[in-house]
């Protein structure tokens, strides 16, 4: 589903400080920077450590908070030493995706296990950085219903080991597998709905377990054709929910709009009481 090998351009150290400059200069005054290299901020091939060292010095002082992006494995004791040192109170966001092995092997490929996230996210904090735990919503070969549980199952493990978890709903990007499934009417991103039930679940289980995580949910791409999408009529109220919900944390918000409904909501729940992904698709793939 991730369709930035398409958009990956080779940059020397050089490239990266005149780009992260540019964009300095814009963002003056702001309260919080996020750098996202599409890729690993920790991984030397990509930021090498001295130019990782310089953009982490300038922007804790410029910023109040700063996040970065990185898969685990390169989340080692020295290097997230001298970021910490260089920027108090990092905070390392960890593309998670899902917290079921089958699904981070068969629909995401992802390449780590929960295991090697949870440590990843334990070194972070024991340093005293904080952790930004990244999950999908409807990677491929889900039904509705298992994405949804996915989502929750997949959250309630991770909130203990993250200070924010942030729960990102699948659109389909170009040249990617779920393009081609989308293609042929096999694929569909995820409703905006189901967003919304999933926090709500995942915010009333956490209880006492991590009440200090916070969860976001904030969907690019969201009522168009690619992005997650409800039917159209209703998709901006629920998109303001979930951004409200996201910044105060109040699930009134999230309760208001899934009782208020719309004339979409029986065709979703009919999608979500649907059977199993496998006799869909059985079912879909019958000669007629
Ligand atoms: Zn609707």
């Amino acid at each position: 589903m991730c369709g930035y090998h398409d958009e990956a351009a080779p940059a020397s150290g050089e490239d990266l400080l005149h780009q992260f400059g540019e964009a300095l200069q814009r963002r003056r005054g702001e309260r919080i920077a996020k750098v996202y290299t599409s890729g690993s901020f920790f991984d030397d091939g990509e930021v090498p450590p001295g130019i990782r060292a310089r953009i982490l010095g300038e922007l804790s002082g410029a910023f109040g908070r700063v996040v970065i992006e990185s898969r685990p494995v390169f989340l080692t004791e020295g290097a997230v030493s001298d970021a910490l040192s260089s920027c108090p109170g990092l905070e390392v966001a960890l593309g998670l995706e899902s917290a079921s092995p089958r699904v981070l092997e068969r629909s995401v490929r992802k390449g780590f296990t929960f295991s090697d996230y949870a440590d990843g996210a334990t070194l972070v904090r024991r340093l005293g950085g904080r952790v930004r735990t990244y999950l999908l919503l409807k990677p491929p070969f889900l039904t509705e219903r298992e994405a949804v549980e996915d989502a929750v199952a997949s959250a309630l493990r991770a909130a203990p080991l993250s200070d924010t978890v942030s729960l990102n709903p699948v659109n389909v990007q170009r040249g990617t597998l779920v393009d081609r499934l989308w293609r042929r009417g096999l694929y569909r991103p995820p409703w905006l709905w189901s967003a919304a039930e999933a926090l709500l679940r995942v915010r009333r289980g956490l209880g006492e377990a991590a009440p200090g995580a916070r969860l976001v949910c904030a969907p690019s791409g969201a009522g168009r054709r690619r992005g997650p999408q409800n039917c159209g009529g209703c998709d901006a109220s629920v998109l303001s929910a979930l951004e409200e919900f996201s910044v105060s944390q109040d699930v009134l918000h999230l309760e208001k709009v899934l009782s208020a409904g719309c004339s979409c909501m029986p065709h979703w729940r009919q999608v979500l009481d649907a059977g199993a992904f496998a006799e869909i698709m059985q079912d879909a793939l019958k000669p007629r």
